[in-house]
């Protein structure tokens, strides 16, 4: 599926701002574009994919390899959060060797104040992550505005797997004018359709396997919400895991894609996406599917 590429010297790895920055000056020019994937790391192939669009796209692609305090609501979370930078590295450099990989410090992003910028991202945040990670997408802001900041790239890539995420950025970007494309890349599935996720390496194998109910779940509540009601669906949902003792359903919610705002009575002209969130022994994992 992805060019391996082993022929080539792999570009070095950057791991400070300066150095990264002079870099890129001396390659960008008028008639040259960069891509830019940002990722926490562990990577899988739904990072591979979205770094593929990338490449496609751009002239040059820079990769981001940075666990982001900012956003973690829960310490225990952000400590046991998989760091695997030297395979991550070798993920990439076989995908291809002229990616640039940036994998910066704490120190490098936050100059010492570890803090997150507060946002006005219109009401995005209030919803569904947002209320159950309160702080975080000002976290997810910040870090993106920053590492904007130094790459400048043309245009960035982002999974749908994260919707919410994703439309923030758009908000964010926009607000800011900051010149730079989101590119929405969609979500990336194991053979059993679980969405792809860094946490599902904290799964044992017969988590893994249940945890499949999850996009299954997904699949049967868009029928619902077609052909039943939206009260249906999500009474449907709920029940669906009351009667599993592997999970715990945090949220499930169908909301408009453009402002995130649940959905109350379903309107023609509008888009909508279910949202769901469930904890596997402690393992929070998130996935959503549109609705048209
Ligand atoms: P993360 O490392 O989890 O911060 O993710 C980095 C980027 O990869 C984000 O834009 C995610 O939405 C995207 N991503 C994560 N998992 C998937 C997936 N299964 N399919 C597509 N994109 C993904």
């Amino acid at each position: 599926m992805f060019a391996f590429n082993f022929n080539k010297i792999a570009m070095p790895i950057f791991y400070e701002k300066v150095a990264l920055n002079t870099f890129l000056k001396s390659v960008k020019n008028q008639n040259t574009t960069i891509g830019f994937v940002p990722t926490m790391g562990a990577l899988h192939q739904g990072h591979l994919s979205l770094m593929q669009q990338s490449l496609k796209e751009n002239n040059h692609t820079v990769v981001s390899i940075f666990v982001n305090p900012t956003q973690f609501n829960n310490s225990d979370d952000l400590t046991k959060y998989p760091r695997t930078l030297s395979q991550d590295v070798e993920k990439i450099q076989q995908l291809h060797s002229d990616i640039i990989i940036y994998a910066p410090s704490t120190e490098d992003i936050y100059e010492g104040h570890v803090h997150a910028e507060k946002f006005d991202f219109d009401g995005l945040e209030n919803q569904m992550e947002g209320k159950f990670r309160p702080g975080h997408f000002d976290g997810v802001g910040t870090i993106v505005k920053r590492l904007f900041e130094i790459i400048t790239p043309d245009k960035a890539y982002f999974g749908e797997k994260d919707f919410q995420q994703l439309q923030i950025v758009k908000k964010m970007t926009q607000k800011n004018n900051l010149p730079v494309s989101i590119v929405a890349c969609p979500i990336f599935r194991e053979p059993n359709g679980l969405a792809m996720s860094s946490r599902n390496e904290r799964l044992t194998p017969q988590q893994r396997q249940e945890a499949s109910l999850i996009h299954q779940t997904l699949l049967q509540a868009k029928e619902r919400f077609k052909n039943k009601s939206l009260m249906e669906a999500k009474e449907w949902v709920t029940a669906v895991f009351a009667t599993h003792p592997t999970f715990e359903l945090e949220y499930f919610e169908i909301a408009d894609e453009e402002t995130l705002t649940p959905c109350i009575t379903p309107l023609k002209d509008k888009n909508y996406r279910a949202f769901i969130a469930v904890f596997v022994n402690n393992i929070r994992l998130i996935d959503t599917i549109s609705l048209k």
